[in-house]
């Protein structure tokens, strides 16, 4: 039977002393997506991670990962997942080349050959015989990487491995990642506190904030939700308001202070809408065509208290 979910949580719950990390969290990771998991700093990511890689256990709730709900099955499983979560343990001294094959040793990889092709894949052949601790954070979240991907997993669990990497440092992660899920079919669970980051790769998103899921969606749904809209400028925004409703039938709009409008439904009638200002005698002071983007979508998700001053305004019922 082929798998349809590789992870699949169910109310998962951890505290840690006052703090709830993870409040009833339910995640779905299909088999074969790129799940971007999002959300700010303590919002409760790597504690889910950790939790799928056996590095914490959940207070209460249950998860399968590869089809197994127990611990024997597991521990089973997680052979086939690669995961970087935090440090994972280089050793300063060694070099790149040197720590990725202390660890195939220790994991019992076979072949030799498979170090040298990891540094190619993720980029730091270059850098093999360059010592740990003189690697650029960018080179060491690489070589997390590499080691991530040496036991050739179906499911790799990614922390905000885009931390520390220069611009064409995440095109060719993002690439690398692409390919692996394309062409190997490799599911891939990746946190983030930057949802643009994860923008040209992710299949589905679930959003934290503060332990709990506040959404879980595809993509191709969180697109549409990010829709254009008009914004208006009149002289009186309660008077217009009013006549949307009456005389033009609108109802998804939002007054905004300073007499602003945002008008979220049949943004192509345009003519209609400024013809509505001037019969009623109302100034029109400005007329713009805009896009909710995803990091104001997600920043209105999480409430208003983590936004910051731009995103004020979205306060829309998507
Ligand atoms: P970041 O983006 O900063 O890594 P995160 O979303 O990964 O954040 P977690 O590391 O899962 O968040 O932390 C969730 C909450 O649990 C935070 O309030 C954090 O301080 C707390 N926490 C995590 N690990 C521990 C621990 N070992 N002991 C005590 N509190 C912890």
């Amino acid at each position: 039977m082929s798998l349809e979910f590789v992870v699949k949580s169910q109310k998962l719950n951890k505290r840690y002393g006052e703090t709830a990390a993870l409040k009833d969290v339910n995640i779905t990771v299909k088999k074969g997506s790129i799940y971007g998991l999002v959300g700010n700093n303590g919002a409760g990511k790597t504690t889910f991670l950790k939790v799928l890689t056996g590095q914490t256990r959940a207070d209460s709730g249950t998860f399968t990962l590869l089809g197994e709900d127990n611990e024997a099955g597991y521990r089973k499983v997680r052979r086939q997942t690669g995961a970087i979560i935090e440090n994972p343990g280089f050793y300063p001294k060694l070099t790149a080349k040197q720590n990725l094959e202390y660890y195939r040793i220790q994991r019992g990889i076979p072949g030799k050959e498979i170090v040298d092709e990891m540094l190619r894949m993720v980029g730091l052949e270059h850098a093999a015989k360059k010592k740990f601790e003189n690697l650029s954070l960018g080179m060491k979240q690489r070589l997390g990487l590499a080691l991530a991907l040496m036991g050739e997993p179906e499911f790799l669990i990614l922390d905000e491995p885009i931390n520390g990497l220069d611009p064409s440092g995440i095109i060719e992660i993002r690439n690398l990642l692409l390919k692996l899920n394309r062409e190997k079919n490799v599911t891939i669970l990746i946190s983030s506190h930057i949802l643009t980051e994860l923008e040209n790769i992710a299949t589905d998103y679930g959003f934290l904030n503060k332990g709990e899921l506040v959404e879980e969606v595809t993509a191709e749904r969180l697109k549409e939700k990010c829709r254009t809209f008009l914004e208006v400028k009149v002289t009186d925004a309660a008077a217009y308001a009013a006549l949307l409703e009456t005389e033009l039938l609108c109802s998804k709009y939002k007054v905004l202070p300073g007499n602003c409008i945002h008008i979220l439904e049949h943004v192509d009638r345009v003519s209609d809408y400024s013809a509505l200002a001037v019969k009623h005698d109302i100034g029109l002071l400005a007329f713009e065509m805009k896009e909710i983007n995803l990091e104001n979508y997600y920043m209105n998700l999480i409430g208003a208290e983590n936004q910051t001053d731009d995103s004020q305004e979205w306060g829309v019922t998507l």
